[in-house]
């Protein structure tokens, strides 16, 4: 069966010092099992990854794992991934999450989070896609960085229609609602010739 929607969550490939970031992992896989929908990720088992898809797939989401053959060992793939492609590089990973999911989030995580963050959000940007854009701040962990970006806007690089492309929350249950509200019945362009 077709799932209700496919989202692509971005979260650590660390668990984070913070034992309310695990509990949310577990909560925005549960949420979209129980949903009927479909999760899109980066295919590993490590960290808040791992935790997030074990969740998904028990309450019987559809989960695709993208990852580069590189990275099938540093972040144990998932083998028990509905779907796992192992693709040649960073870059398709990127584009084939892209194109699977209706929407983007992002739970607390590192380096590899943000760039993914920004990249998805940057995209819709310039145009390449029309998806919605989710950040989860649990526990306060994104204050300061929407305290900066509020600052990027003060000081004329970023304007509010940039900041309005985003949903932003701390009650996962609460933010992926209004972003399968947002997605609606038909799925969102993305051109990936643009990437
Ligand atoms: P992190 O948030 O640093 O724990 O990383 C989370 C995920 O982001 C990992 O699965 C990384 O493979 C992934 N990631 C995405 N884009 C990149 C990139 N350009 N370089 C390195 N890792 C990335």
């Amino acid at each position: 069966m077709k799932p209700a929607f496919s989202i692509c969550v971005y979260c650590g490939s660390r668990p984070g010092a913070d034992p309310r970031f695990a509990q949310v992992a577990v909560e925005v896989g549960r949420w979209i099992g129980e949903h009927g929908g479909q999760l899109v990720y980066g295919g590993g088992n490590n960290g808040l990854m791992g935790v997030l898809a074990g969740a998904a797939l028990a309450a019987g989401a559809r989960v695709v794992g993208v990852i580069p053959h590189a990275m099938v060992e540093r972040e144990w793939a998932r083998r028990d991934c509905t779907e796992l492609h192992i693709v040649d590089n960073m870059h398709q990973r990127k584009g084939m999450m892209a194109e699977r999911a209706d929407a983007f989030l992002a739970l607390p995580g590192g380096i590899g989070t943000f760039e993914e963050f920004f990249e998805a959000w940057t995209w819709r940007h310039v145009g390449f896609h029309e998806k919605p854009i989710g950040l989860l701040d649990t526990g306060g962990y994104y204050q300061s960085l929407l305290s900066f970006l509020r600052e990027g806007v003060q000081q004329g690089f970023m304007d509010d229609r940039q900041m309005k492309m985003l949903t932003v929350g701390a009650e996962p249950g609460v933010v992926l609602a209004k972003l399968v509200e947002e997605v609606g019945p038909n799925p969102r362009r993305m051109d990936l010739s643009q990437i």
